[in-house]
C-alpha cells in the first residue's frame, strides 16, 4: 500500500479582532491568509474509474474547500461573541460579511474551525492529514490528524 498526500492551496482577505488581547491585533484588521490543505490515501486503481490515479481530484478538493470556507470567510470580519450586542448588531445592519463565533479568532481557533467544517463535508473514505493556516509571512499554524487521535 502506498499512501499518498496531496494538498490544495487557498487564498482569502479576511478582517479579524481580539477581543481582550494585549497587542495590536485587539484592533480590526485584516490579513490574507493562505489555507494548505491536505488529505491522504491511496490513488484509485480501478481501470474504470475516472479518477484513475487520484488520490482525490483536485477539482473536488477545491469545490469543498471553497464552498465551506472560502466563500464564507473571504472579504469577512470575523469576531467572538465576547463582544457588546449593540456594536455586532450595529455591524450587521451596515456590513454584509460579519460573522460571529463562540471562540477568540485567533489564527489557532480558525484553524480548528476550518478542520471541523471540512471533516463534516470531505466524502468519508477521505482522510483529512492537516490544515496549514498562514496568517502573514512568518506566522502560521497547522493542525495534524496524527496530533488529535482522539478527535
Ligand atoms: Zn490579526
Amino acid at each position: 500500500m502506498s499512501l499518498i498526500r496531496i494538498t490544495k492551496q487557498f487564498t482569502f482577505e479576511m478582517a479579524h479582532v481580539l477581543k481582550g488581547y494585549d497587542g495590536p491585533c485587539r484592533n480590526i484588521h485584516g490579513h490574507s491568509y493562505v489555507l494548505y490543505v491536505t488529505t491522504i490515501g491511496e490513488p484509485v486503481r480501478d481501470r474504470e474509474s475516472p479518477k484513475r490515479g487520484m488520490v482525490l481530484d483536485y477539482g473536488d478538493l477545491k469545490n469543498i474547500v471553497k464552498e465551506n470556507i472560502v466563500d464564507e470567510f473571504d472579504h469577512a470580519l470575523v469576531m467572538s461573541e465576547d463582544h457588546d450586542n449593540k456594536l455586532i448588531d450595529e455591524l450587521r445592519d451596515k456590513f454584509e460579511r460579519i460573522i460571529i463565533v463562540d471562540y477568540q479568532p485567533t489564527n489557532e481557533n480558525l484553524l480548528l474551525d476550518f478542520v471541523q467544517r471540512l471533516k463534516r463535508k470531505l466524502p468519508a473514505d477521505i482522510k483529512l492529514h492537516n490544515l496549514k493556516l498562514r496568517e502573514t509571512a512568518t506566522s502560521y499554524s497547522e493542525w495534524f490528524a496524527e496530533d488529535n487521535m482522539e478527535d
